[in-house]
């Protein structure tokens, strides 16, 4: 590295712009901290300039119990990155992205396995008076405020090293209860005492006060898991199978369900969510009217459409609110999902139920729509596919459920037995298939992504959950699972990653290309992704990035 960077830039006042891109590189400062220049600005109104600040592990001084597997890498970095953060808060010219209730892996801060050295990647906006060099504001942020954060957050000496273990433990506890769910048969895990319902629709912090209820496991479905760090925990466990959520309304179901829907993810300790958890193989379903569908089987639930369309090789600009939703759960089990969750708030209510009623008025023969509550059975017991359901509206899957839980007053309690008296009595309703048949596995054609990417990079994050990906916008907003904005540019990066190293070749399926993807994101994640540019992103999971390829509206598949 070089040295010198403060009379550097005080040599610098006044002079054109962009001249700052002549600091690009390695820059030693005083206290033996580096500060990289990764990628300069070129004008006061461009994107922020990106800097590394790199931390020697010997400064750092990290014990290497902190830092010793990849999980406590990660929730190590996450710690410092939020203090880090705070730190920098009152400079507006300095951003550091420190996400929200989430534990991500991300590019904001790293902490390497081979020596506990740390990187602090972040947007600097460089200080211009106008369009020339304000090379003494550049001095104090660069020079001063910066290095003076790393020290204060970066380092271990400086640290609350209760507070830093604790939030590593926190961590690796939920990771090993999830690892825990797959030998004991279970999809999911909540523990007695967890907070789930959230501050509000925009505040993702824990609900607060009096009224909140903790989660309390009923009898039948309590299970004892042994955590390293927190000991045994009881809870709930959610079995493998067809689990439905009855109740009634505002009686805490979705916010049951939403739990679980972010239980792939990890969370930072006092979030309430800390153990509760599901399988990483799971995947959130919804109706989502508008979207595109690209060559997908979906005879399963829709067939003998009124235009006379082939369903098991089905494409639409424009899919309804149950075609968008079969088409997303083949798209889901063919990307490898084991576990599904359907609320009935945002599912189609013509693809989940057909009465006995309604049987009777309107002939199988001129309904296109087979519902789910005819095949759920068969995904689970042929394919291997366990399914976690929200249906207050509807008795119909009494029928069809191996574990029924009552929501009532965000109590949870087994009504199995219960519900199978009821179901004993018949409606009157028919089965209208015998099976669910399978996915058939696409292969993306390389062509239909390459043109788009070829030259400049045309893929980029738009605001929260927009992704354009050449000349299209993908909308992501219906891909819940994606627990952070930064993840849209991670799926981004993975999409072009996929590209760029030819795992989308035209000849292997998505989902093997995926498996590609996952093998080379094994062991540090953020690296491979930073390749392809460096820019503030959280790591998503094979299923956000087979989302969001399966809704970019140019991709053509092979089959
Ligand atoms: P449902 O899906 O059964 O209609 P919701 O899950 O949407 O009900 O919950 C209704 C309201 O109750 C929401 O405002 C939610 O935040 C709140 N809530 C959910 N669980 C709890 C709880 N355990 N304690 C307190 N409030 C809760
Ligand atoms: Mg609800």
């Amino acid at each position: 590295p070089r040295t010198g960077l403060a009379a550097e830039l005080r040599g610098l006042e006044g002079a054109q712009y962009g001249r700052y891109k002549s600091l690009t590189g390695r820059w030693e400062l005083p206290g033996g901290l580096v500060l990289e220049l990764v990628r300069g600005q070129s004008d006061p109104y461009a994107p922020p300039a990106r800097v590394a600040v790199h931390v020697p592990g010997g400064q750092a001084g990290l014990p290497a119990e902190l830092w010793a597997t990849p999980t406590r890498r990660r929730a190590l970095a996450s710690y410092l990155a939020r203090g880090a953060a705070r730190a920098v808060r009152g400079e507006k010219a300095l951003r550091v992205d420190a996400g929200g209730q989430e534990v991500l892996e991300r590019s904001s801060c790293t902490v390497s396995g081979d020596d506990g050295s740390v990187v602090l990647r972040l947007g600097v906006a460089l200080p211009g008076h106008g369009r020339r060099i304000d090379g003494r504001e550049a001095e104090r942020l660069l020079c001063q405020v910066l290095p003076r954060a790393a020290e204060r957050t970066l380092v271990y000496a400086a640290l609350d090293a209760g507070q830093v273990r604790r939030f590593v433990e926190t961590v690796e506890d939920s990771v090993a209860l999830r690892d825990a769910l797959a030998g004991r048969g279970l999809v999911g895990f909540v523990a007695d005492g967890a907070v789930l319902p959230r501050r509000s629709g925009v505040d993702d912090r824990p609900a607060a006060g009096g009224g909140v209820v903790p989660f309390a496991a009923p009898e039948e479905l309590r299970v004892t898991v042994e955590l390293p760090h927190a000991g045994a925990v009881t809870g709930m466990g959610v079995p493998e199978g067809v689990n439905l959520v009855v109740g009634g309304g505002f009686h805490g179901k979705s916010t049951l369900l939403r739990a679980l829907e972010t239980g792939i993810w990890d969370h930072v300790p006092g979030d309430g969510r800390e153990l509760v958890v599901s399988r990483n193989e799971t995947v959130k379903l919804r109706a989502e009217d508008g979207r595109r569908v690209e060559r997908v089987d979906v005879h399963a639930f829709v067939d003998h459409l009124p235009d006379g369309s082939d369903t098991s090789d089905f494409s639409t600009e424009n899919a309804s609110g149950s075609t968008s939703q079969a088409a997303s759960l083949c798209e889901a089990v063919e990307a490898g999902a084991r576990v599904l969750l359907i609320d009935e708030d945002t599912a189609a209510t013509n693809l989940m139920i057909r009465d006995a009623r309604m049987q009777a008025l309107v002939a199988k023969d001129r309904e296109p729509l087979t519902p789910l509550v005819d095949t759920i059975r068969s995904l689970h017991r042929d394919h291997g596919v366990s399914t976690v359901l929200v249906m207050g509206g509807s008795g119909d899957y009494l029928e069809v459920a191996d574990r029924v839980v009552m929501m009532d007053a965000y109590r949870p309690s087994d009504v199995t037995e219960r519900a199978r008296q009821i179901a004993a009595v018949p409606t009157g309703r028919h089965a209208e298939a015998e099976a669910f048949p399978g996915v058939v596995a696409r292969v993306p054609d390389p062509a239909s992504l390459d043109a788009e990417v070829r030259g400049r990079s045309r893929i980029r994050a738009r605001g929260e959950d927009v992704l354009s990906f050449g000349d299209h916008e993908v909308d992501l907003r219906a891909v819940e699972q994606l627990a952070d904005p930064r993840q849209v540019t991670g799926v981004g990066l993975a999409l072009e990653l996929m590209v760029r190293r030819s795992m989308l070749d035209g000849r292997r399926t998505l989902s093997e290309a995926l498996d590609l993807l996952e093998e080379m994101l094994a062991d540090g994640p953020t690296w491979p992704l930073l390749t392809v540019r460096d820019e503030d992103f959280a790591v998503p999971r094979r299923f956000e990035t087979a989302a969001a390829l399966n809704r970019i509206r140019g991709l053509r598949m092979l089959r």
